[in-house]
This record gives structure tokens, sequence and C-alpha cells, in this order.
């Protein structure tokens, strides 16, 4: 992944990819104290187009704010330098990755001292769960490990250290060979996936686990807002993994995921064991969207040119 040729946004700069390095000492990397985002553009008839870019480095900045650390760039400048990043690179369709992160003047746990900065790459990355999970959908299972407590981890920062709960979540469903793992609250209730927010469908109205737990997916947001523009009901509430069983469809919904059907949850087959009929037409629309083929959904591109 380093060693490639274009250019990264690194503190204000476009530098050579190879040379967007960092000192090993650096804080964010020992503690894991950083906030990062994952944002799309995707290549529609009218050029290229970042999806929600303003609701992405709105989470990015709120969640400089919950660690209080202290940027030194504005959200203007932020936004600019991601479309830099996407041009200079001429990419039509990629995968944007900016990071804020605490530097290296001094380690120990209190951050204080340390500078704060700010990294944007992005390169082409295909569908995150395959291209057959988004037409078939995709077998999850349950995780051992369970999702962050809100009061030990604040889950509206997109937090780099959160991720470990992720991987380990990951790590242990895809090595028995599951596409995905599902995460539950500390009380048992859904939460979501390593990297999705999570849907369930049952008598024709749509169902999502409430924020508590839970990152505030940007496209869970989308979904909700196509869900109410679908003349469909949409319900926030506590899930238990057992309404997922007798749900008659599942998908997860992510900036990489998209919207994947989930056609299996612990060796339970969801609804026909293939992609819903509502999936697919939810599914259509935001594909619409993202690509720009849709009118009403315009005001959530943002053309890079
Ligand atoms: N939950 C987690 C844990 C995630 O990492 C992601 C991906 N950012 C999501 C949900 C979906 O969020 P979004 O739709 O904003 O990409």
């Amino acid at each position: 992944m380093s060693d490639r040729d274009g250019f990264i946004w690194s503190d204000g700069k476009l530098v050579p990819w190879r040379e967007a390095n960092v000192h090993v000492l650096t804080h964010s990397l020992h503690y894991g104290m950083g906030v990062f985002e994952g944002i799309r553009a995707y290549n529609t008839p009218k050029g290229t187009a970042i999806f929600r870019l303003p609701e992405h480095v709105k989470r990015l900045f709120n969640g400089t704010k919950i660690f209080q650390m202290n940027m030194p760039y504005t959200p203007e400048q932020i936004t600019s330098g991601i479309i830099d990043v996407v041009n200079s690179n001429e990419l039509k369709s990629c995968y944007i990755r900016p990071i804020i992160f605490i530097g290296s003047e001094k380690l120990g746990i209190s951050p204080k001292g340390n500078t704060i900065h700010t990294a944007i790459a992005a390169w082409e990355w295909g569908a995150y769960l395959g291209e057959d999970g988004l037409n078939k959908g995709i077998r999850v299972k349950t995780s051992s490990f369970t999702r962050h407590f809100v009061n030990s981890s604040l889950v509206r920062a997109k937090a780099s250290g959160y991720y470990i709960n992720s991987i380990l979540a990951n790590q242990e469903v895809t090595a028995n060979g599951y596409d995905e793992a599902l995460l539950l609250d500390t009380e048992g209730y859904v939460s979501e996936g390593s990297g999705e927010n999570i849907f369930m469908v049952r008598d024709g109205i749509v169902y999502t686990p409430d924020l508590a737990s839970c990152l505030d997916g940007i496209t869970r947001a989308s979904i909700i807002q196509i869900v109410k523009d679908l003349g469909l009901e949409l319900r926030e509430k506590r899930i238990t993994r057992d309404e997922v069983y007798s749900a008659d469809e599942a998908f997860f919904t992510g900036t990489a995921a998209e919207v994947t059907p989930i056609r299996e949850l612990d060796d339970r087959t969801i609804g026909d064991g293939k992609r819903g009929p509502i999936t697919e037409k939810i599914q259509a629309i935001y594909f619409d969207a993202v690509y720009g083929r849709s009118a009403q959904y315009q005001s959530w591109l943002t053309y890079v040119k």
C-alpha cells in the first residue's frame, strides 16, 4: 500500500505517496487516539462526485472535538484537501481516507505537548464484501466479542483504536469461513458489523438498531432517508439476534460495504436466502444516488471539478 505512485495530502501539502511517512514514536501509533473517515467518490455522468462530503467532514471534526484534539485546519481546508487528492491522483471512482492523528514530540498517555496532524489518501477500491456479496448476499456470524460500551468508548467519534474490537470480531468469524461479523452490545442486543450498520425488514417495515453503541453511519442516514422517501415505515429500536434470524430480509450498510444483503446469520437462512425485494429496491436507489443517476439525491454529491 505504501509503495505506489500518486500524491497524499499531508499537513496542507500534496506530497509524493512514498514520502507520506510518520515517525515510529507517533503518539497515535502507540495509544490509538486518532480519528478518520472512509469516503467514496463515484464516476457519474457529470464527472467524479464525492458522496456526502460535508457529512463526512462534520463527523471527522466532531471526533476531534470529542477527543479534544486541537485541529490546526478548518473544515473548508480539509474539504478542499480531499478534493485535491482525488483530482491530483486522477481518480474517477475511489475510496478516500482522511486521518487526524497525534504527533511524535512526546510519548506517555497524556497527548499534551504534541502537535496534531492530518493526512488524506485516495485509491481505487471495489466492492468491500465482493461483487457476489452485493448480488447474492453474504454469510454473517455473531462474534463472541462485545461491541463498545457507551462509557468506555465514545462511538460518535470514528476512532482508530476502536477498530481493535472490529478486527477481533472480523478475524474470529472469517477464520471460520464467514464473510463478516455481527457484534452485540454489552446487553446482548444487535449493534453493528465490524465496519457496517445493520438493517432488517419484517412485514414490510424496516428496522435498524438505535445509535447507542454503533457508529452514526452516513450510509445508514442515507438509507433511512431512502426508506422514508419510498413511503416505508422505518423503526429505530433495540433488536435481538433472533429477530434477525426470523426477519424477511437483512442487509449491511457502509461507505465501503455500500448496501450488502445478508443471506445468512449464525447458520440460519434469512428469508429466502437471497437478496430480498425491499433490499434490492433500496440498493438500486442507493446506487442511482451515488452514481449521480437520481435527480432526487443530487444534493448528496460534491463534484470534484
Ligand atoms: N459501523 C462501523 C463500525 C464502521 O466502521 C462503518 C464504516 N465507516 C460503518 C458502521 C458505516 O458508516 P458509514 O456509512 O458512515 O461509512
